[in-house]
């Protein structure tokens, strides 16, 4: 993962049934399973700031997703390099996915006029799913990578 800006998606992984007020939006209902969040890191120190402030878990909370990273353990995170702002196509495509729901409207969408960014499921989606389906509808869509948790952890101290 470097400096580069791209669009990114957390694999957030809920292990109890929680409650969970997220910022201005209201109370969320966290059930165990696999939360994917999408996110776009085009500001200064592109995915890496943003990913591993996100690994951390630590800091203000800031963004919607940071209430429901405080309660959840980071899995992996996907991301791409592609220049254009992917982060809407890609809620769209995960929305589509089968057994997907959205656990609260509006989260991470205070800036477009989708239902949210982030997805619930009960299974873990697969990457490459996602990928084809994303290829599929955006043929120029640049490759997307995964990182797992266990290697951002070597590097600094993630839990
Ligand atoms: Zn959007």
């Amino acid at each position: 993962m470097t400096e580069s800006p791209g669009t990114y998606a957390l694999l957030l992984r809920a292990s109890s049934a929680e409650t969970v007020n997220v910022g201005g939006l209201g109370k969320m209902t966290v059930e165990p399973g696999w939360y994917v969040y999408v996110g776009s890191a085009f500001g200064p120190g592109g995915h890496r700031a943003r990913v591993e402030r996100h690994a951390r878990g630590d800091g203000a909370q800031h963004w919607h997703v940071d209430y429901l990273r405080a309660m959840t353990n980071l899995d992996a995170v996907w991301y791409t390099h592609d220049d254009e702002r992917r982060e809407c196509a890609w809620a769209r495509c995960l929305r589509e996915r089968v057994g997907a729901r959205v656990p609260l409207a509006g989260f991470g969408a205070s800036d477009c006029d989708c239902e949210a960014h982030l997805t619930a499921f009960e299974a873990p989606p697969s990457l490459r799913g996602i990928e084809a389906a994303l290829h599929a509808g955006h043929p120029d869509h640049a490759p997307i990578m995964q990182v797992d948790a266990s290697t951002l952890r070597e590097r600094r101290g993630v839990r």
